[in-house]
């Protein structure tokens, strides 16, 4: 049987690779700057292993420059350069990666730096330019040679003349058209920020002949513009410094460089772990909440670097949600890329780096909160709901992860504290850890529901955002202590002789709830006599899971479906309003009616609940005031 080989049609290959590989033009920067580093680095590979070469740093460089009249853009570099064959080779066959080989035939092993490996990036010139010309003049050779195609019709070579080794690549930049104009790629500051974007971090130079303006000489208003060539990328990665080397405001000054915010952080990480999986990172707790943190707009990740080239500017795998906060970069040389080099073919690695990035994180904020508090609650105070959102999502599953990081103001404490300082401080008669809602620790503080508990002794955690109370209900409980709101039917705390009495009065009185009950008919589920009211005449409990406070968070909700909490009417047959009451029930129905409705709605306003006919119920006031 005869074996045949493919064939490709290389016309409609190269166009498919052109137009549908890359998303974004400008990375043909990227690409042609990435193979002129490559073509140093194996210079500087040979200069290694051979010593009749000397490889003296100054001498590489890549450079490049722009030529607006002629609408050209060169790139150069003085790298090992291409033989004719090499010309013909690597440029002239689809998918053909000449630094691949290189690699192999050298066993060059991971933590070299070589980044081209599909054969393909060259080609993205053709995304920005209609011409593309490359002369080369190989290592070791005394020729040079021109490539030369117009994209899809094929390509030429000849001999030509190139003093020193290395390659120029020359891209006639292609004419504006009507929907889109190609004129940027011709702007010095342009091309500027795309080379900072995408090769800050590329090893050698990268130099531009650049444009400023300065003081004429004996003048002190007139401006003169002079052209120097500059360097413009920083080489040296600063994840790759030593951690000794560099100083706080280091950190900080990458932190505003790259744009994470317009604050100082808070605190700063820098990782490198050599393992399964080797990467350097170095991440940014921010200082303030950003304004749109918690919008959709937002947008969480870390950028990406894979060899000291960005991959990503936003990564959103390497961080879970409720950490979504956190700035960085990750630079791994262990990532398997897609051959655009815009998205990653495997995530496995990816999953590696972002849980050990999460656990980093976990304990960075633990050591802080141990070790400084201050800065702790700074950050928490910015960052804190989106803990406790983290806490709510996914089911509940990053319990482990973040109970030990939220805090509640403490009414014993008057100040944040953790659940581990609560429990450890808990009574040994108390059952339950008590929260009460609202909207502010103001209001809380004044809640009828609070003076039994408070009475006792027990410590109360405020509940003012409001996720609290949803992410609480996920936790359930804190080291095998459940939560309990003080507006629960069951506080848990056992008092016989109360509750004998509470049980005889109930009786008693029992009559009287029911004729409450009835006249409030649908309103409450229930109306009994309090056992947590001490001052107050009357307050709301509720029964069941969801609470007051859940059912006006719930139905402030864009199509809300008008849940309501079941509700319990509690009176403190102790207090004198009491006394009214029942001898009206006795005496005067109209009253009773009266004195119902207005106990009613002012346990609905202490509860910060609208109330149903506020007319009907000034009118009511008014008319016991007569
Ligand atoms: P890759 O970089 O992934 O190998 P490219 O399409 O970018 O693929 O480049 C193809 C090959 O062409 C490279 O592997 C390299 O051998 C050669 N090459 C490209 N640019 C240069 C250059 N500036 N100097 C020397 N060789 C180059
Ligand atoms: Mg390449």
């Amino acid at each position: 049987m005869e074996t045949k080989q493919f064939k490709a049609e290389s016309k409609r290959l190269l166009d498919l690779m052109i137009n549908s590989i890359y998303t974004h033009r400008e990375i043909f920067l990227r690409e042609l700057i990435s193979n002129a580093s490559d073509a140093i680095d194996k210079i500087y590979y040979k200069a290694l292993t051979d010593e009749s070469i000397s490889f003296e740093k100054d001498d590489y460089f890549i450079k490049v420059s722009v030529d607006k009249e002629s609408r050209t853009v060169k790139i150069s570099d003085t790298g090992i350069g291409m033989t004719k064959e090499d010309l013909d080779d690597n440029l002239g066959v689809i998918a053909k990666s000449g630094s691949l080989k290189f690699k192999k035939e050298n066993e060059i092993k991971d933590g070299y730096d070589i980044i081209g490996q599909f054969g393909v990036g060259f080609y993205s010139a053709f995304l920005v330019a209609d011409t593309v010309t490359v002369i080369s003049k190989a290592f070791g050779s005394t020729e040079a040679y021109k490539w030369e195609s117009k994209g899809v019709e094929g390509y030429t070579i000849e001999p030509c003349e190139k003093a020193t080794v290395g390659t120029d690549i020359i891209l006639k930049i292609k004419d504006n058209t009507e929907d889109e104009s190609f004129d940027e790629y011709l702007e010095e500051y342009r091309l500027k920020s795309i080379i900072k974007k995408y090769s800050d971090f590329i090893r050698y130079p990268i130099k531009m002949d650049v444009t400023e303006s300065k003081l004429k000489e004996g003048s002190e208003s007139e401006y003169e513009s002079y052209t120097e060539e500059k360097t413009i990328n920083s080489m040296v990665p600063i994840w790759r410094k030593n951690k000794s080397e560099l100083k706080e405001e280091d950190y900080n000054n990458f932190y505003s460089e790259k744009h994470f915010g317009f604050d100082k952080p808070l605190k700063h990480v820098h990782i490198s772990v050599d393992g399964a999986i080797s990467y350097n990172a170095i991440l940014f707790i921010p200082e303030r909440t950003p304004y749109d943190f918690y919008t959709k707009e937002y947008e969480k990740g870390l950028e990406l670097y894979s060899s000291g080239v960005m991959i990503m500017d936003k990564c959103g795998d390497l961080l879970p949600d409720y950490f979504g906060f956190v700035k960085g970069i990750v630079d791994s040389e262990d990532l398997s890329l897609n051959i655009s080099r815009e998205i990653l073919q495997h995530d496995r690695q990816l999953k590696l780096i972002a849980k050990n990035i999460k656990n980093k994180i976990k304990s960075e904020l633990e050591t802080m909160l141990k070790n400084d508090r201050e800065k702790y609650e700074k950050f928490y105070e910015a960052f804190g709901k989106q803990l406790k959102y983290g806490l709510y999502s996914e089911y509940g599953s990053n319990k482990d992860v973040l109970q030990d990081l939220i805090m509640f103001y403490s009414s014993k404490e008057k100040k944040m504290v953790t659940l581990a300082e609560y429990v450890d401080r808990m009574a040994e008669s108390q059952k339950y850890i008590y929260y009460a809602s609202g909207e502010s620790n103001e209001r809380i503080e004044k809640l009828p529901q609070t003076e039994l508990l408070l009475d006792k002794g027990y410590e109360i955690l405020y509940f003012t955002d409001e996720v609290d109370e949803f992410a609480i209900k996920m936790l359930m409980s804190y080291k095998e202590k459940e939560f309990r709101s003080v507006s629960s039917n069951d506080l848990g705390i056992e008092d016989d002789d109360n509750k004998e009495t509470s049980k005889e009065e109930e009786k008693e009185n029992k009559d009287i709830f029911e004729g409450m009950k009835s006249i409030l008919s649908g309103k409450v589920k229930e109306v009994r006599a309090s056992k947590r009211l001490k001052n107050h005449p009357v307050c709301l409990a509720n029964d069941g899971e969801l609470s007051i406070e859940m059912e006006k968070i719930l139905n402030a909700m864009p199509n809300n479906q008008g849940v309501k909490a079941d509700k319990v009417l509690e009176i403190n047959v102790n207090h004198d309003v009491f006394k009214s009451l029942k001898s009206a029930y006795e005496a005067d129905k109209d009253k009773f009616n009266l004195y119902t409705d207005i106990l009613y709605n002012q346990a609905l306003l202490i509860e910060g609940l609208s109330i149903g006919d506020p007319v009907e119920f000034t009118n009511n006031i008014c008319k016991i005031m007569k």
